[in-house]
């Protein structure tokens, strides 16, 4: 950052209270940022502007009368899955490409509540699904560190946004990845909480079981921040759980000594590329350096079973999920129908994209009356006996820790002619959403300019203990704080 403008929440909040700028000048400083970079990035879709200047505005006065929070115009960027009151959004479809939402998610209000000031809504694959960003109706988010690198997906223009600096903080979701492994692609710290710690209402459904909503931050100080106001039961959302909410910020300087870091020996195969094994293996060690200890566990079905598992899971709750974008009450309208079926495949047809029609008919399939048993029920099963398997690991363990992700950033176009190489993106991620528990990818190094994450998961509800032991690598290491050189901030 500049010398004026701290690069973290914590440092933004410090500094306008004591008024080093003012939230309106923060904001326009964010604004000017998008409005240099993102014409490279296409990180963002919807800059809010006016609201942005108004929502800063407002900040200042409740600076001024003394408030505390520590969010209170924090300027910050919502994933467009987000639904946000008279303002577009799209979930990356052009479906949605004229959907003005008539009230805001949960996430949304209760970041506003806290005096965050909204900049705009950000890229992302479309209907969340997606490794790359290159299934939006808006165009691919290119990657900062290497513009011919794709960001990750699905919450790519988050993790870019945050990574290039045109904003302190984004929300994201993870449905099997999509927020860890685009932080960790783009060098940022980005934390799934356990399923049910974050309303999912109005953020839009991709596959309900499995969904959660999270943060995409350069440290996992600012994530407890915004933990601290996202977390809580909804009684909108009923998968949300009324589980005590804790101080994520309280307890980050706490000693690690004594933690036990279980290793799964299934994250170090052939798949992972090598700078990334030994980058997160020296992560480990820094680790233990601090004290904690480290076993070998074995979980056997963290990666094939738990894609191929995820694969049926995901698409057959899309499929239900996307079945109100039908023109009707939802999305978009083909032009001069013949008649009512008509209307619904064409502007179905025309409003999807390949790959969420691909997930839609997988999805169909999979719950048809011959093949449920075969398939669904089978998955179900699948899931069932990798939620155990992390059971049995966590009960000699107090975290598990690996790569995020096989490789590093790839290039444009690698892989949008092979679907399953580009599932395989999410490879080491995917298993904990499917039993619901917690993760953090945080960076841990470089290999060829290119950002690496060391991902981190927890046992339920754990994510105090994530952002602990996070907060504390984090203090001997400064991979989090690089920003990549042709992003410079400072220019605008
Ligand atoms: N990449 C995975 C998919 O395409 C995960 C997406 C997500 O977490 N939203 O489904």
């Amino acid at each position: 950052m500049t010398e004026q403008y701290s690069e973290t929440i914590a440092g933004l909040s410090k500094d306008l209270r004591d008024k080093k700028y003012s939230a309106v000048e923060l904001t326009q400083y964010f604004l000017r940022r998008i409005a240099s970079s993102n014409k490279i990035l296409n990180a963002i879709i919807t800059t809010t502007q006016e609201q942005a200047l108004a929502a800063a505005n407002e900040a200042d006065q409740h600076i001024a009368a003394g408030d505390t929070n520590p969010l209170t115009g924090i300027p910050l960027l919502h994933k467009d899955i987000f639904c946000t009151d008279g303002i577009r959004t799209s979930c990356g479809s052009r479906m949605l490409d004229n959907f003005i939402a008539p009230y805001d998610a949960t996430v949304v209000a209760k970041l506003h509540g806290a005096g965050a000031v909204m900049l705009g809504k950000t890229n992302m694959d479309e209907f969340a699904m997606g490794s790359s960003n290159e299934n939006s109706y808006y165009g691919p988010v290119r990657n900062p560190w290497d513009i011919e690198r794709v960001p990750g997906g699905s919450s790519g223009g988050s993790a870019a946004a945050v990574a290039a600096r045109l904003a302190p903080a984004a929300t994201g979701s993870d449905t099997g990845g999509s927020i860890r492994q685009p932080a960790a692609l783009c060098g940022v710290t980005g934390l799934k909480p356990t399923y049910g710690r974050v309303s999912r209402y109005g953020m839009v459904a991709f596959a309900s079981s499995l969904d959660q909503a999270g943060t995409l931050t350069t440290d996992a100080r600012d994530a407890a921040l915004m933990l601290n106001v996202m977390a809580g039961p909804d009684h909108r959302d009923s998968t949300s759980i009324d589980h005590p909410v804790p101080d994520y910020s309280a307890t980050l300087d706490d000693d690690i000594s004594g933690l036990r870091i279980g290793i799964p020996k299934e994250s170090f195969d052939e798949e992972l590329d090598d700078s990334i094994a030994t980058q997160v293996n020296a992560a480990i060690k820094q680790l233990e350096a601090r004290g904690a200890s480290v076993k070998e566990i074995t979980l056997p079905n963290m990666k094939k079973a738990a894609v191929a598992a995820y694969y049926v899971v995901a698409s057959a709750e899309c499929s239900s999920n996307l079945s109100r974008m039908d023109g009707v009450r939802f999305g978009y309208r083909c032009e001069h129908p013949k008649d009512l079926a008509d209307m619904y495949a064409r502007s179905r047809g025309e409003a999807f994209s390949r790959e969420v029609k691909r997930r839609i008919m997988i999805g169909t399939y999979t719950l048809s009356a011959g093949f449920y048993d075969a398939y669904y029920l089978k998955a179900q099963k699948v899931r069932r006996v990798i939620a155990e398997d992390f059971r049995r690991a966590f009960s000699d363990i107090d975290v598990i820790a690996g790569p995020t992700t096989p490789e590093t950033a790839f290039k444009l176009k690698d892989k949008t002619d092979d679907p399953i190489r580009m599932y395989l993106s999410d490879i080491y991620t995917i298993a904990v959403n499917l039993a619901g528990l917690p993760g953090i990818s945080i960076p841990c190094g470089f290999s060829q300019g290119l950002p690496i994450g060391l991902h981190l998961i927890g046992n339920m509800f754990d994510e105090a203990r994530l952002l602990n032991v996070a907060h504390q690598y984090q203090q001997d290491t400064d991979w989090h704080r690089q920003i990549p050189e042709q992003i410079q901030p400072g220019d605008s």
